[in-house]
């Protein structure tokens, strides 16, 4: 056991890589390498579920295990060390539920959010549009209301879990009025048209969807927190979010380090395994510090969680850094690796390449991360 760890942050490894073993090895290229249409998992989110692995930190009265946030990241980390796709499945669940769990009414949170914990009913988060990225409060999406309920009509793109989700945490306008609003709609109706996403570089085993919604009724008593508080809600829950990508660059990361470790012991050439060489050498070393300071920062990003702190700007620090150390820690795995990292049946190690990017693109870029730190530091 490492010294410096916390105690249940260890029983989380241990009780993940048990899991890993017996359910993720057995099926993770399957999933990364399935030919289009690419499946949700249904069978793998269910398990997930029944293991609390995507209530793990939700309360236990509605369903979830209850533990820290700083279980739930070191969980996050070693799901994505063994398979940074099957750790999002669980991201996204987590991601998908926060806002419910911390707006909505008692009614709204004992109806949907036990099922959400427990994997039996698969949640979204559906903010992105085709023109509403990076700007998200630019949202066409409207909700014109109509007697006891909603109509809404738009589009809605890049949503993990859009293309299975029974339940859309929708972020959009409401008619007349100038701020978003949030709703929870349930998807089974024909109104709510969904596809799966082709193509996708990496984190293949959670699926991603494309939405249109046309004339799509949602009840009144669906209004998630309070009218025009949209916005902010979308932006106080991917605050947390960004702790869990900092995570997934941190599991992404060991993982690399640990291949290229093992990778460096065995290959040899001119006549003596890499690991002797000084070029090597300096790789690893810039990689287990990076992947050091990652985790440093990400872990006292949660610890601040776990005592209420505000998190806006360390949670944008651990995100940017933990995903650009993550694509630093690929890239020399590669380079470590060569030809047997490129082509991935000698190694994981082009998954991990795939895998990595899109951590400095969702939940907030780089960029946009900057901007959050420099809005902090600066001063707006
Ligand atoms: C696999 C995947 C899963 C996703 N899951 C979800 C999900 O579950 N739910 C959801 O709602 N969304 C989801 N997204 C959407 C994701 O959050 C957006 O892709 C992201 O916010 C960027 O938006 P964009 O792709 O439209 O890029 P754009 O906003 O168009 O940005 C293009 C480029 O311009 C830069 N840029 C934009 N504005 C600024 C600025 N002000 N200053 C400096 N640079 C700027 C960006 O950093 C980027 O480099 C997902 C995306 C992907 C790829």
């Amino acid at each position: 056991m490492d010294k410096n760890i916390d105690p249940r942050q260890q029983a989380v490894r241990d009780a993940v890589k048990e899991f890993a073993e017996k359910e993720i090895y057995p099926v993770s290229e399957q999933l990364d390498r399935m030919a289009e249409p690419r499946k949700f998992p249904m069978d793998l989110y269910r398990k997930l579920g029944e293991a609390g692995y995507i209530g793990y930190c939700m309360p236990k009265e509605l369903g979830g295990l209850g533990k820290s946030h700083l279980e739930f990241i070191t969980l996050i980390e070693e799901l994505c060390y063994h398979d940074a796709g099957v750790g999002l499945l669980c991201a996204v669940g987590e991601l998908a539920t926060q806002p419910i769990i911390n707006f909505a009414s008692d009614e709204l949170k004992k109806k949907y959010v036990p099922d959400c914990a427990t994997g039996k009913r698969v949640p979204a988060f559906v903010l992105t549009e085709p023109n509403a990225g990076s700007d998200a409060a630019n949202q066409s999406t409207e909700a014109v209301a109509n007697g006891d309920h909603y109509v809404v009509n738009g589009e809605k793109i890049f949503i993990m879990h859009g293309d299975v989700a029974d339940i859309g945490v929708l972020f959009c306008k409401v008619k007349d009025q100038p701020k978003l609003s949030t709703f929870i709609v349930e998807t089974d109706q024909p109104g709510w048209q969904k596809r799966t996403l082709k193509n996708k570089m990496g984190m293949r085993a959670a699926t991603t969807g494309g939405i249109i919604l046309k004339d799509v009724k949602v009840p009144k008593e669906n209004l998630l927190g309070e009218f025009g508080k949209g916005f902010r809600y979308a932006m106080g829950t991917l605050d947390s979010a960004r702790i869990g990508v900092a995570a997934q660059g941190v599991g992404i990361a060991q993982r690399a380090l640990d291949e290229s470790v093992a990778y460096s012991k065995k290959r040899v050439a001119f006549g003596a395994p890499i690991a002797k060489l000084q070029a090597i050498q300096w790789m690893i070393a810039d990689m287990a510090t990076r992947l050091e300071a990652a985790r440093c920062l990400t872990y006292k990003a949660v610890t601040m969680q776990d005592k209420g702190e505000r998190i806006s700007l360390v949670a944008s620090m651990a995100k940017l850094y933990a995903s650009e150390a993550a694509g630093f820690c690929v890239d020399r795995a590669m380079q470590i690796h060569a030809g047997y990292g490129f082509i991935g049946e000698f190694s994981v190690i082009e998954k991990l390449y795939r895998d990595q990017r899109v951590l400095e693109i969702y939940e907030g870029t780089s960029e946009v991360q900057r901007l959050v730190i420099a809005g902090n530091v600066i001063g707006r």
